[in-house]
């Protein structure tokens, strides 16, 4: 079965179709990336399943669970946002143990070791946000988001204000580390390159509604 269960979404604002039908299936570990030109749909489509936004129509599942109706912070869905929004006056280990409210507090040190190890920040927990570079604060950003232990991950174009170098390497860096994980995750981007070398497969949403889902070869190959 599917982790994440999208069944006929729809959302309109005033006379605008924001999302209209929409229907998509992403499997464990798969990184599922959704692109379309500005207005398309993509950033109401992510904040409905995030909880932000309510339905107008249909059925949000996450293994097999109904949760559109939940509240967002009890979804079990981690966000990143365009902005990372990490705490610029706590160090990483401050912004990390932010996140483990949940965790005991004798188990938070253990914890934080295994999260800095899985995004590779190893040594680097009493810098600032501002002692690290782009593509650091936002892997810090993702390790922020799995301290809380999601079952999905969101991103909202996780790489827009990197500048064109620091973009690829960050892409490779974070693509890594999200395989690693095993989560799944699914992702917003304008970026047609970065949507072929980031992502398993893709949708690509117009006017609302999605047009094609496909490996990025299949969708790019098409007319
Ligand atoms: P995208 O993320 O692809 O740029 P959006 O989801 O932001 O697209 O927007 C889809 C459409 O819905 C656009 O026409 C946008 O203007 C409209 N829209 C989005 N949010 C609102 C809102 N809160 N109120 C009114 N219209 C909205
Ligand atoms: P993005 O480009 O990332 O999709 P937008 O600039 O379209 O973001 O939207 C930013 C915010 O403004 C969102 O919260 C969205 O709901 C809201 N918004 C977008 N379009 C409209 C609109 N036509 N009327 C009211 N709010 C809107």
């Amino acid at each position: 079965t599917p982790i994440l269960s999208l069944r006929r979404l729809s959302r309109r604002f005033g006379g605008t179709l924001a999302v209209d039908d929409v229907s998509l299936d992403i499997a464990a570990g798969e990184i599922h990336g959704l692109i379309g030109p500005s207005g398309c749909g993509k950033s109401t489509l992510l904040r409905m399943i995030a909880g932000f936004e309510n339905l107008d129509a249909g059925e949000i599942r996450l293994s097999d669970e109904r949760i559109d109706g939940i509240a967002p912070e009890r979804r079990g869905i981690g966000i990143v946002f365009q902005d990372y929004a990490l705490f610029p006056h706590m160090t990483v280990a401050g912004n990390l143990q932010f996140a483990m409210k949940a965790t005991p507090r004798s188990e938070r040190p253990a914890r934080l070791a295994s999260l800095l190890a899985m995004v590779k920040l190893e040594g680097l927990e009493q810098r600032f946000p501002d002692q690290l570079s782009g593509g650091q604060q936002q892997r810090v950003a993702l390790a922020r988001t799995f301290a809380a232990a999601p079952r999905l991950v969101l991103l909202d174009e996780p790489f827009s204000n990197l500048d064109a170098e620091l973009r690829e390497t960050a892409r490779d860096e974070i693509r890594g580390v999200l395989k690693a994980t095993g989560l799944s995750i699914l992702l917003v981007t304008h970026d047609r390159e970065e949507a072929l070398t980031f992502c398993d497969r893709i949708s690509v949403m117009k006017d609302g509604r999605i047009r094609q889902t496909g490996t990025p070869t299949l969708v790019y190959d098409r007319p």
